[in-house]
């Protein structure tokens, strides 16, 4: 049965079991419980089955929420370099695969074996397949917790519950539903680092061409990202279009440069000098996967000998070419989504605790609040650095 702990953090995830480390490296009694039949699932799913555990190049840009000022403290206090130190002490050996992100060499189960042995010499203890059934406040800084092991009283309630995305691992709202119960503001949450679907035409015009890969530039709203597409059989995906997609809504275009780090215009300029006769769907075959640029000048270009076209007509060309207007009709939800956007309003925390402003003893941490990495392993990041400003507190 479970006992009474000074801490217990609802969630053995990767914010979860961090917290519960710190936490208990202070000398508090710590209880993780998760509903789950095993912890950190996504951990062990995590980028390929290698978990890219961090980047070495995170900062603060690197997230979305209503307040981007929200995560500098707690990314400040817990670095890449401290959880790069932790992985090291374990002799877990790693890789940078491009971009600041670290990789294992060998499995994300050394992450997570990591987690439990740092968890279980600072005595926390961790339980499984515990169903959290409901929370009572009894008074300051004292909660009663009924579970599906026993009721419980703790002092201090960490809320590491993680997001929407992947329902078959274990998420679940419960951290959302905890938070309106308690008088927190929960901001709207939407599917993010998703593939984006097409209908209609746009589908129609690439979903042959599934499987093909080209380096783009995708923005919208502000923002873009310099990586791979994917053509998919519903849409686009790919690592450009899983980033952009966390600044996407619906009814945006997308701007897809597909010849990212060129002057369009002058490229074709040079290119119409020197190959007057080549059409434009060979010349941009020489640049794109040919497939793909033949595409093109079937449905979004016309195609001709380079030396007909006129200057303004090349600049048209051009404009389609930095910017080629894509409209998703969505994205493919929750179920292939690597996070959740929006949730527990930061502006009801504090940013050096993550503790609830009005109900002292709570808190919530990892992505369940309103902070959002891009692709890379600032999603970790976060969960670590939040995980631990918690510990630091509780
Ligand atoms: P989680 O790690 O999701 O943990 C939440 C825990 O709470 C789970 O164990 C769950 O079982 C438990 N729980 C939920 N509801 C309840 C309940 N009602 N009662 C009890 N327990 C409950 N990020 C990166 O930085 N790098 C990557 O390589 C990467 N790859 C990813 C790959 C995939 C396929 C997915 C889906 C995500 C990936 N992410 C990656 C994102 C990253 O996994 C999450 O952002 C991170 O795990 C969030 O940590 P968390 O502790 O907040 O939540």
């Amino acid at each position: 049965h479970l006992t009474d702990a000074d801490v217990v953090v609802l969630g053995a995830g990767a914010a979860g079991l961090m917290c519960a480390i710190a936490a208990g490296a202070r000398g508090r009694r710590v209880l993780v419980l998760d509903h789950a039949n095993k912890v950190g699932k996504k951990i062990l799913m995590s980028g390929g089955g290698r978990c890219n555990f961090t980047n070495t190049g995170t900062t603060p840009a690197n997230f979305l929420s209503v307040n981007p000022h929200f995560c500098k403290s707690a990314l400040a206090r817990y670095t890449p370099a401290d959880f790069i130190a932790m992985v090291e002490r374990h002799g877990i050996a790693y890789h940078e695969k491009e971009l600041g992100q670290l990789f294992c060499d060998e499995s994300s189960k050394q992450i997570v074996r990591m987690l439990l042995d740092e968890a279980a010499a600072v005595g926390a203890q961790v339980r499984t397949h515990c169903a959290i059934d409901a929370v009572e406040p009894v008074g300051e800084r004292h909660f009663r917790l009924r579970t599906s092991q026993g009721t419980l009283d703790c002092g201090a309630l960490v809320v590491a519950t993680g997001g929407l995305s992947i329902p078959s691992m274990g998420a679940s709202g419960f951290g959302y539903q905890l938070a309106r119960q308690f008088g927190h503001e929960v901001l709207a949450t939407r599917a993010g680092l998703v593939p984006l679907t097409l209908s209609g035409r746009p589908l129609e015009r690439l979903q042959d061409l599934a499987g093909l890969s080209l380096q783009v530039e995708a923005g919208c709203n502000g923002a873009s990202f310099r990586n791979a597409m994917l053509v998919t059989h519903r849409g686009l995906s790919g690592p450009a279009i899983l980033q952009i997609s966390s600044y996407w809504q619906p009814g945006d275009d997308l701007r897809i440069d597909l010849l990212p780090g060129e002057d369009a215009n002058a490229w074709l300029a040079a290119r119409q000098r020197a190959r007057g006769e080549a059409e434009l769907r060979t010349v941009l075959g020489d640049v794109l996967p040919r497939r793909f640029a033949q595409r093109l000048c079937e449905a979004w270009l016309p195609s001709r000998p380079m030396k007909q076209y006129t200057p303004a007509q090349l600049r048209e060309v051009a404009a389609t070419l930095a910017a080629w207007p894509v409209v998703p009709s969505g994205t493919e939800g929750y179920r292939t989504a690597e996070v959740t956007l929006g949730g527990v309003d930061t502006a009801g925390l504090s940013s050096s605790t993550m503790m609830s402003r009005h109900v002292p003893g709570l808190h919530f941490i990892g992505e369940v609040v309103d902070v959002t990495g891009w692709l890379g392993g600032y999603n970790f990041q976060w969960a670590w650095a939040s995980g631990h400003a918690a510990g630091q507190a509780v």
